[in-house]
């Protein structure tokens, strides 16, 4: 592994060697003439603990691994600290956390790119999500065959995880063959990133294989305070560790990659942010920033369950597949709903209980590059006779 003293010059200095830090700072790594520095404030992945998946439980609570963070007194739950955790190491949360791999619901990144990121539409990200894995069961038009990190079905042997499964579908659910592929939604086995019985962290997918390279460097225990900003330009970053404080300058950009707490604080203490907020704190603010962090959320670190009423749906399983004589009106079964308007509750919830998901969102096409005449759509459903609207229509 490629020590770094932060002493030389570079062009990019990321901060924080998470999953978003490792895959940055590999994929800049590529360009041989761009010199990248990785400033990581925890030390790097070390002991069977780490790499053994089955000691998840250890590892979950190893504070000296963690930056320790608890919430402030939560209203909802009568004034309760709860416990937020994030890893403080090579690999960030990733070299901790439970390993489980689950994309997220099409709709939800279909609902980020009508908030204004068109980036962030699933149709937009998929061809990323190919790219970035390899699933054991091989690639195809959802499933990638050839990236960096592993990912698996869980060994689910015992007779009792059929017995569910079956007996889910007997209670009127779905048992989706692929939550991460064509359709999320469904009883399902899980998947994660667990490969030849080790934990596949960021660090291991992306920054071990990237760290050959002359021209990435990566500084364990180096906390960064703040980003140095000159003329409105981020020029460097004040760095403190084993060797003091010092600044580690740069030619071109400082990328923040150090979770979704400490980069907005690290803004914060540039004096990059709500004007208010770092007046009350004393620090100097640069003009024109937009708050940061502010819209911020999380899961907590708590078990919870959802009824079946509340589950989200994906596109696929919008489709009106009601048995004969149970369809609402508008949706009947063997047609092609109306995406914008089909509002009938997944199969799996409850007679009479309202579904969470109101309107399906399959109007625009997911599959990579959009449906052409001729080509296979994925979003095609042919058991339940519903077809992906932009191809019905002609459409690209
Ligand atoms: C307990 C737990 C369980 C989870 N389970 C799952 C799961 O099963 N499946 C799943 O997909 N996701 C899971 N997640 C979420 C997932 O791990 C995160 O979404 C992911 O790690 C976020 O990556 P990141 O790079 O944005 O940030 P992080 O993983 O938080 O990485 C940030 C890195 O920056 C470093 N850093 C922070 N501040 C500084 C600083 N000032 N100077 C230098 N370095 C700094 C940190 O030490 C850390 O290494 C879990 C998360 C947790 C905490």
């Amino acid at each position: 592994m490629t020590r770094a003293t932060g002493g030389g010059s570079y062009d990019y200095v990321v901060v924080g060697a998470g999953p978003a830090g490792c895959v940055v700072a590999a994929r800049l790594a590529e360009d041989p003439g761009t010199r990248v520095l990785l400033v990581e404030a925890g030390g790097p992945v070390r002991g069977l603990f780490l790499r053994m998946p089955a000691a998840l439980p250890y590892v979950y609570q190893r504070s000296s691994i963690q930056w320790g963070y608890q919430s402030g007194p939560e209203p909802h739950l009568g004034g309760r600290s709860i416990d937020e955790k994030a890893g403080k190491l090579v690999g960030g949360s990733s070299s901790i956390n439970a390993m489980i791999f689950n994309r997220g619901n099409p709709m939800d990144y279909d609902g980020w790119a009508r908030l204004g990121l068109p980036e962030w539409s699933y149709a937009h990200c998929l061809p990323y999500f190919r790219r970035m894995e390899t699933f054991e069961d091989g690639a195809d038009d959802w499933r990638g065959g050839e990236g960096p990190l592993r990912v698996g079905r869980n060994r689910a042997e015992h007779t009792l995880f059929e017995t569910f499964l079956r007996s889910g579908e007997q209670a009127g659910c779905t048992v989706t063959p692929d939550h991460n592929g064509f359709r999320q939604e469904g009883l399902h086995i899980a998947q994660s990133f667990i490969h030849v019985g080790l934990r596949w962290n960021a660090e291991r997918a992306y920054l071990r294989p990237a760290l050959g390279r002359p021209n990435l460097e990566l500084l364990t225990g180096a906390a960064a305070e703040k980003v140095v900003v000159d003329g409105g330009r981020a020029s460097g970053v004040v760095v403190s560790g084993r060797g003091g404080r010092r600044t580690v300058v740069c030619d071109r950009e400082v990328v923040l990659s150090a979770g979704a707490y400490n980069s907005p604080k690290l803004l914060l203490l540039s004096g990059i942010g709500d004007t208010g907020e770092l007046r009350r704190h004393g620090i100097r603010s640069s003009p024109t920033c937009p708050p940061s962090g502010a819209t911020w959320r999380t899961t907590p670190a708590s078990t919870s369950s959802s009824p079946p009423a509340t589950r989200t749906r994906s596109p696929r399983s919008s489709a009106c597949s009601a048995a004969p004589g149970s369809a609402r009106a508008g949706c009947s079964p063997g047609r092609v709903s109306a995406p914008a308007t089909c509002s009938r509750p997944a199969r799996s919830c409850a007679p009479g209980t309202a579904s969470r998901t109101p309107t399906c969102s399959t109007s625009s096409c997911p599959s990579p590059g959009g449906c052409r005449a001729g080509s296979s759509c994925p979003y095609r459903d042919s058991s339940s006779g519903w077809t992906c609207p932009a191809r019905s229509a002609g459409a690209r």
